[in-house]
């Protein structure tokens, strides 16, 4: 038999008074998957997490953890938020002020007998390196070491799920990457489903097995992350993972005409205008080409420094022979500006899209 998804979010839909702040969003986190929800500021993230907790309530759509169902206003099911088996880790780590870091930890386990409850919390705590403070206050903790208590807090129940809101973004960036990695880890070894929000694109990158972009109370494209990377849907899904060079192009003869060359393309009509977009990594500056090569020739007109290599900043002149600036990032040393060079796009690198 297959094991029950996590958590599955079925249709679900939500308005503040005239405000539609979910539209329509289903997702999955399966068993031992972590899924992060991104989005920018005010996109519906956040909704939806309170949504699957039970901390908002339900008004349209279906909300099940491991196959049961928790939420669906139709059938006037409202599992509360503490009898639905998640975990919770919030920007604020919200630990009781007045509880020890053991006490807070036992504070889910109140139906466990006291021996078997001073165990786990124990074993949650030695997990995320925090056993000795076990008597300690949160007041006399790091932001970095609140946020371990935080996260052993939700993990000791063994929750169906956990659902972390920006979990890391009150912490300096320094400790952030090191709480993510140590966090990311626990999760993988303890087999964990969670759905993590943020609004962090490199977050998302580096800690999903799965991604859904939010936009506007929408889910946009949902993937690996490798995916929606390299082959978004749109310019704002490429555009929200990293810079991208934007250029127009209209289609002549079956071909795409840009700036960057001519372009091949399925199927687009005629005189369709597209955008055709790269990433300044993807491109290439070498000698100036003649008439027929491959590459476009182009002037530099500044370089920046930016310790792991080079922005080079290049004009070229789009398909109403307007000029356009053009982001290429470097690893060894770029050409000088005033310098007429060529650049280059691989094919696979290059990335159409519809004019919207
Ligand atoms: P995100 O987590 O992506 O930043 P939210 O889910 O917090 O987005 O908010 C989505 C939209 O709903 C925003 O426009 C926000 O201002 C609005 N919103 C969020 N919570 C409330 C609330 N309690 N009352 C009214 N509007 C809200």
């Amino acid at each position: 038999m297959q094991p029950h998804d996590a958590l599955v979010l079925q249709d679900l839909y939500h308005d503040y008074d005239r405000l539609r702040a979910v539209d329509g969003v289903s997702l999955s986190v399966k068993a031992g998957e972590v899924v992060c929800l991104v989005g920018p500021s005010g996109c519906g993230k956040s909704t939806v997490l309170r949504l699957a907790a039970g901390l908002e309530t339900l008004q349209s759509g279906r909300v099940a953890m491991r196959g049961e169902t928790v939420g669906d206003p139709g059938k006037r099911i409202a599992v509360p938020p503490e009898r639905r088996h998640v975990g919770l880790v919030f920007q604020d780590f919200a630990l009781f002020p007045h509880l020890t870091v053991g006490g807070n930890v036992s504070f889910g386990l109140s139906q466990m007998p006291a021996a078997a409850r001073d165990k786990r919390v124990r074993e949650v705590l030695r997990q995320v390196e925090m056993e000795s403070y076990v008597d300690a206050y949160p007041h006399a903790l790091s932001g970095g070491q609140q946020q371990r208590v935080a996260l052993a807090r939700a993990l000791a129940p063994e929750p169906s799920v956990l659902l972390l809101d920006e979990p890391f973004s009150g912490l300096d960036e320094r400790l952030r990457e090191q709480v993510r990695d140590d966090t990311l880890r626990l999760l993988r070894r303890n087999g964990t489903a969670a759905l993590l929000v943020t609004h962090d694109p490199e977050e998302a990158l580096f800690m999903a097995d799965r991604i859904y972009l939010m936009r506007g109370g929408r889910i946009v494209q949902s993937g690996p992350p490798q995916d929606l990377y390299y082959r978004p849907v749109d310019l704002f899904v490429a555009s929200f993972f990293s810079r991208v060079n934007e250029v127009g192009g209209i289609v002549r003869d079956g071909h795409v005409v840009s700036p960057i060359g001519r372009l091949s393309t399925p199927d687009r009509q005629e005189g369709t205008r597209v955008v055709v977009a790269f990433r300044p990594e993807a491109a290439s500056l070498s000698q100036p080409v003649g008439a027929d090569a491959d590459g476009l020739n182009v002037e530099v007109q500044d370089t920046h420094f930016l310790g792991t290599g080079w922005i080079v900043h290049v004009l070229a002149r789009d398909v109403e022979d307007r000029v356009v600036k053009l982001s290429v990032r470097l690893h060894g040393r770029p050409p000088k500006a005033g310098e007429k060079v060529a650049l280059k796009v691989p094919p696979d690198a290059i990335l159409m899209f519809s004019e919207t």
